[in-house]
């Protein structure tokens, strides 16, 4: 590495569909390693009972979302399953200044956005290990209404059969431990790789 050149942070993009488990992994993988940091989302999504704002996402209402959109206040933003979604562009930046490696949990139209804007970005998907057992633990999760579960399964397949397009790394979700260890391992490796520069 050019010794003049101030090393930044790196981005990991962590997508899959719902019900997978991504939050579980990232949380635990945020855990697991030093300086590493998960992004919060901010969303017009209605927050859960189980959600707290500020952690799980930022949840705010359509307007304030769409004058952020204007300020460009977004790293990537998209519209999921009729809901709106964004990276906070201030505060990714600010954790990558600070030689972070920040853990963007976003969906494939939001992953293109931001390998279109860093290209070094590492790209995860997180795959159930059966479609049954995702429509299980989609049902199990009890978070959504009968048809919000019935548009996730079905969003799942058209967001699984884009991400063997895009995506580097394919994890399968089926023990969790092991999903951790290998994005831990995913993540070691490229940062080797950007010391290596
Ligand atoms: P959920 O409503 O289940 O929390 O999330 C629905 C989908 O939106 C998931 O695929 C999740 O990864 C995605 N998502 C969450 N935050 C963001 C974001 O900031 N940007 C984009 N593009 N997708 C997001």
């Amino acid at each position: 590495m050019d010794d003049n050149k101030v090393k930044k942070g790196s981005l990991v993009i962590v997508s899959g569909p719902s019900g997978v488990g991504k939050s579980t992994i990232c949380k635990t993988v945020v855990d697991r390693l030093k300086d590493v940091e998960l992004s919060v989302s901010l969303t017009t999504r209605p927050r859960s009972n189980s959600e707290t704002d500020g952690q799980d996402y930022w949840f705010i209402s359509e307007d304030e979302f769409r004058k952020k959109v204007a300020a460009g206040g977004f790293l990537e933003h998209a519209e999921v399953f009729g809901h709106l979604y964004g990276t906070p562009r201030d505060k990714v930046e600010q954790m990558l200044d600070a030689g972070k490696t920040v853990i963007l949990e976003i969906d494939v139209q939001g992953a293109r956005q931001v390998k279109a804007l860093y290209p070094d970005a590492v790209m995860i998907f997180i795959l159930p290990p059966t479609a049954k057992v995702l429509a299980e633990r989609l049902k199990d999760r009890g978070r959504d209404d009968l048809d919000t579960a019935e548009e996730r399964l079905d969003g799942a397949s058209a967001e699984i059969a884009a991400a063997w397009q895009y995506y580097e790394q394919m994890v399968i979700n089926e023990d969790l431990q092991q999903a951790v260890d290998e994005c831990v391992q995913i993540i070691r490796n490229a940062r080797a790789e950007s010391e290596d520069k």
